[in-house]
């Protein structure tokens, strides 16, 4: 058999990049998605025409319930799990903090922090060794605005990326000694939909000139090192913060 990994938020961008890579390495992919049923079905196609096993799962991460049936799903429909790629994630519009609402806030935190939180549980409970569970490795998508703090644009996503970083690095540390490696990356601007999300389609374009390498980043260069850190040539990676960013 071969391992098995969940992508969350695997229908488009970087985890649909991940989702490919990954099987196109060997892995049996189940492709999380929220709301767009056809990409992520799309997504399995494409890793099922690689030979792998694939599934298209819905769950909106920011709802515990919702993503302890995801789980409960695969376990039905895999048997096994092997890896976990966080990568659901969302922005907001350019807006100061004294613009904010609590709720837009809270639906940050939610998705970007609590969801990442709930499937890291949720995984480890079936990889660690202390569960029983035959090893594995997580890696959550983080953002350099972890270090540059994205005033003026978001700073309540900048924050909730600190908090994934965090995350990764307690987390990473806890499980060191059963069998789980934990990593993050850390990507700059790259050219994905998410951009268009927060009302600004063409911000990868209009930033590329204040990346040193001076173009943005795409989602299969983001997706490269996340199915690194997920192989067994990164054994001894764990707890890293891997910026891809183009020396952002
Ligand atoms: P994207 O193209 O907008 O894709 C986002 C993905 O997340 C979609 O598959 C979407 O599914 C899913 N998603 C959104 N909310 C969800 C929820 N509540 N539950 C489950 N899935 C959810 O974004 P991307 O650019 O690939 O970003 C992926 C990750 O990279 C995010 O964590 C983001 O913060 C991070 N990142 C991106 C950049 C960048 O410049 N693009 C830079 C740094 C970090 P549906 O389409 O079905 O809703």
């Amino acid at each position: 058999m071969n391992p098995v990994l969940l992508v969350t938020g695997g229908s488009r961008g970087i985890g649909a990049a991940t989702a490919r890579l990954a099987a196109a390495r060997g892995w049996d992919v189940a492709v999380n998605y929220a709301r767009d049923e056809a990409a992520a079905q799309a997504v399995a196609a494409e890793v099922r025409a690689l030979g792998r096993r694939a599934w298209a799962l819905q769950a909106d991460v920011a709802d515990d319930a919702q993503v302890r049936a995801l789980f409960a799903t695969l376990d039905r429909e895999a048997g096994a799990l092997d890896g976990l790629v966080n990568s659901a994630g969302v922005v907001d519009a350019a807006a100061r903090v004294d613009e904010m609402s609590a709720a837009r806030v809270a639906r940050m935190f939610a998705i970007n922090v609590l969801g990442t939180f709930a499937c890291a549980r949720e995984a480890l409970r079936r990889m660690s060794r202390r569960h029983g569970g035959r090893g594995g490795a997580i890696v959550n998508v983080s953002s350099v605005a972890a270090t540059l703090g994205s005033p003026a644009q978001y700073v309540d996503y900048a924050a909730s990326k600190g908090a994934v970083d965090t995350f990764t690095v307690g987390l990473a540390r806890e499980v060191a000694t059963e069998g789980v490696r934990v990593n993050a990356v850390r990507p700059g601007i790259i050219d994905t939909e998410i951009h268009a999300s927060g009302g600004e389609p063409d911000r990868a374009r209009r930033l590329a000139a204040s990346v040193p390498m001076q173009r943005a980043g795409q989602a299969d260069e983001v997706a490269a090192a996340i199915v690194w850190l997920l192989s067994a040539e990164a054994a001894y990676a764990t707890g890293a913060l891997l910026d891809v960013s183009g020396g952002r």
